[in-house]
């Protein structure tokens, strides 16, 4: 028996920031040693939402290749690839739509939660309400035995054992049930102390060279409590501590943790100790970043060669499917 398999996949936003390194990108480096691994970059997920204005699309897919590449995820070891490159993910899409209640999707918690928060877009269309069924498709395609994610996303898993639940049970074992293989999430605060995201423009990028990481840190917020360089403070309330437990040597933490408490150190001085330690765990990817960067082709070539394995895997389950749905005439 192959090794188990395994999928998962980011939208194309952009250069990928430090919420994707520790939340996604380590675990799947580590993991191309004991799985079969697909990546996929889901652009047709980004359009769910960026439909209106699909222009910055390319750009951003080929951003996210060069940072996963940099990040070290081996195209020899794993397929990487564009989801619109391999179409059986819109045909399987279209067949578990005639199959799925729609108030399946409509009790999706996201669906609601981001129509109400996404105000400058119109979010009432049938592709987002259908990109949990999407997201579905590009795993079950694969016959993928878990999904690798972060507690956030293991609700859409459990929705995606429903739906194969539900096709097995009127065509026959099809598919296998994903498993949810929970990756552990650390907390990610951007410089202004909420969720690191792109859209906050308070992320720290995998790209950025080590003087703008140093700029963007040391006006990050810290624990109110320290107001003054003579106030003692708590590493507890303070986001740039969290961002220690993620990049610092135990030693730095402790340090931190101590000075902290005791007002023996200060905040400025505290954040360039967490710098480089950042630019330490970065540096890899520094020095291999501008090799890809500098060769798009190159990297085109690679989403391509991934897309040609991905299809072969997903066209013979779509036989599989088409066989048990009887809608393989001739
Ligand atoms: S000393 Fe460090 S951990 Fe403490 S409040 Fe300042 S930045 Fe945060």
């Amino acid at each position: 028996m192959g090794q188990p398999r395994i999928l998962s996949g980011m939208r194309p936003t952009g250069p990928l920031h430090l919420g994707h390194l520790t939340g996604a990108l380590d675990n799947w480096v580590g993991l191309q040693d004991s799985y079969e691994c697909y990546w996929t970059i889901v652009d047709w997920h980004a359009l769910t939402t960026d439909y209106a204005d699909p222009s910055a699309i390319r750009e951003n897919i080929l951003e996210v290749a060069v940072d996963w590449l940099a990040a070290g995820l081996d195209p020899k070891r794993a397929a990487l690839f564009v989801q619109s490159d391999v179409k059986e993910h819109a045909e399987l899409h279209l067949l578990l739509s005639m199959v799925i209640p729609v108030p399946w999707l409509e009790r999706v918690p996201t669906y609601k939660e981001q129509q109400q928060n996404i105000t400058d877009k119109d979010l009432s269309t049938y592709g987002f309400l259908g990109y949990p069924l999407l997201q579905t498709a590009d795993i079950i395609i694969y016959k993928a035995d878990a999904v690798p994610v972060g507690e956030d996303q293991a609700p859409h898993i459990e929705l995606s054992r429903e739906i194969v639940r539900r096709f097995n049970n009127f065509y026959g074992p099809v598919f296998p049930e994903p498993k949810t293989l929970l990756t552990p999430t650390p907390r990610m605060p951007g410089t202004d102390g909420r969720k690191m995201s792109k859209s906050y423009g308070n992320a720290i990028y995998l790209k950025e060279p080590p003087e703008t990481i140093r700029e963007k840190l040391r006006p990050m917020v810290t624990d109110p409590a320290r107001k003054r360089r003579t106030d003692p403070g708590d590493p507890d309330e303070c986001p740039v501590f969290d961002l220690h437990r993620a990049f610092s040597s135990v030693a730095t933490q402790e340090w931190s943790a101590h000075g902290c408490r005791t007002a023996g150190i200060g905040c400025i001085e505290c954040k360039m100790k967490l710098a480089d330690h950042l630019i330490e765990r970065l540096a890899k990817i520094h020095e291999r970043r501008p090799e890809y960067a500098s060769r798009p082709d190159t990297v085109w070539d690679v989403l391509r060669e991934g897309a040609k394995k991905a299809r072969e895997t997903a066209r013979a389950t779509m036989e599989d499917v088409r066989t048990a749905m009887k809608i393989r005439y001739a």
